[in-house]
């Protein structure tokens, strides 16, 4: 893995994004904001689920009054995390007619391609980093593919052209995005917003497109940078595509804050998204969140799905315990544990774990034998496997972990 490009911390009420800090998980609601109960109890439910920065749309007036209450709502609900305005069009409007939203934020993104048109442009722009620079807020400059200032673009394009070897368009459109995240930022600190208060993104949907743009960005500066596939997608192409992206880069040390844009299932939970985020970011050994449950997939020495019904048990049961364990048990979201399905492979990956099972396959004694740290522990058998291997868990967590918490 290469070393951490180099950036500048950024404190988001309190959340450091860049520097040596660990690489930030955020999320963004899907609720009207404007409807503070539902926006609070989302937050809190995204906040719960591990997001420690989350963005909410302030897109009119309303949404820009219930920003207060829905602070004042999680609050209540013991959630202090950081919220971020998400503006466009009109945020420097908002900013200025309500002052108590511009206060509860912790930072405003703003979007260069969407602040206004002609020379409303630059004028608009500086009314945001004024509130910025007034409030005492951190801005993101997220430059979104799908919203590029067409002017930038245009210029760009007439420089192309009148090369004598052309570049291709799409050459040309990653120089616009960048160079549309960069002339802000300088534009920013030109107003007076320090380099330590600019967070910058580029966001596209094509994965190499994203890979392109964010190597160029983070060899032209040292802001701090956002990192996100635009439009990922829903369901398994949305979590590869954004695996995929985000993986290449991470692990160029590129990144310093991860969005995961999964268009929800109908009725689908909207925390996946930081679910996925975390586990990217888990599997590449940069931060661990929750236990790894490491399953094997079955195969035809399996006589059922028993042992995947334990594995996917086994794991809900590690994320629910997540919260009040992370506060009693420092480290425990390092431990490994194992679920196999057979003897083939069984006994030897749950050794490698810090506790493994090793169940049944066909054919074989209706045992199952536990390792812990290395060393055959005990056999289950009977009704109550999945029972007893939970307790086993419970115990081993107190032992090893216990003690060594905060509370
Ligand atoms: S561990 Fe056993 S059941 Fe699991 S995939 Fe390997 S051979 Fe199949």
């Amino acid at each position: 893995m290469h070393s951490r490009h180099k950036t500048r911390p950024v404190d988001v009420g309190g959340v450091i994004i860049g520097g040596d800090a660990p690489i930030v998980v955020q999320s963004m609601t899907s609720t009207d904001t404007a409807d503070a109960i539902r926006t609070a109890a989302q937050v809190v439910e995204l906040a719960n689920a591990g997001s420690e920065l989350v963005r909410i749309t302030v897109n009119n007036e309303a949404s820009a009054a219930a920003v207060p209450e829905i602070r004042e709502r999680m609050a209540k609900m013991g959630c202090e995390t950081p919220l971020v305005g998400d503006f466009h069009f009109n945020g420097h409007k908002l900013l200025a007619k309500y002052p108590e939203c511009a206060e509860a934020l912790a930072k405003y993104r703003i979007n260069p391609g969407n602040v206004g048109r002609g020379k409303k442009r630059d004028e608009q722009f500086a009314q945001m980093i004024e509130f910025a620079c007034r409030y005492d807020k951190p801005v993101r400059i997220g430059v979104n593919w799908g919203s590029l200032d067409q002017q930038i673009l245009a210029e760009k394009l007439d420089e192309n052209a009148a090369r004598p070897e052309p570049k291709a368009l799409s050459e040309v459109t990653h120089e616009a995005l960048i160079e549309s995240a960069l002339s802000s930022a300088r534009k920013a600190e030109a107003l007076g917003l320090g380099g330590d208060r600019i967070v910058l993104s580029c966001k596209m949907s094509g994965v190499q497109d994203l890979v392109a743009v964010y190597q160029a960005l983070a060899a032209q500066c040292d802001y701090a940078l956002h990192l996100g596939l635009t439009e990922a997608g829903m369901g398994s192409k949305g979590i590869v595509a954004s695996t995929a992206a985000l993986s290449i880069l991470l692990q160029q040390g590129i990144g310093d804050t991860i969005r995961i844009s999964l268009t929800p299932e109908p009725g689908g939970d909207r925390s996946q998204e930081v679910v996925v985020a975390q586990q990217i970011l888990q599997a590449l050994e940069l931060r661990a969140f929750t236990p790894a449950v490491v399953s094997c997939p079955g195969c035809g020495r399996t006589t059922s799905d028993y042992f995947q019904r334990l594995a996917s048990e086994i794991q809900d049961y590690l994320r629910r315990q997540m919260p009040q364990w992370r506060k009693r048990y420092a480290g425990v979201e390092s431990m490994s544990v194992a679920v196999m399905g057979c003897v083939v492979n069984g006994p030897g990956e749950s050794k490698q774990a810090d506790i493994g099972i090793s169940l049944p396959g066909t054919g074989e004694r209706p045992v199952a034998p536990v390792y812990i740290d290395g060393e055959k522990d005990v056999t289950l058998k009977g009704e109550t496997i999945a029972a007893d291997f939970q307790a086993i868990i419970e115990r081993y967590v107190e032992q090893r972990y216990g003690g060594k918490g905060t509370v």
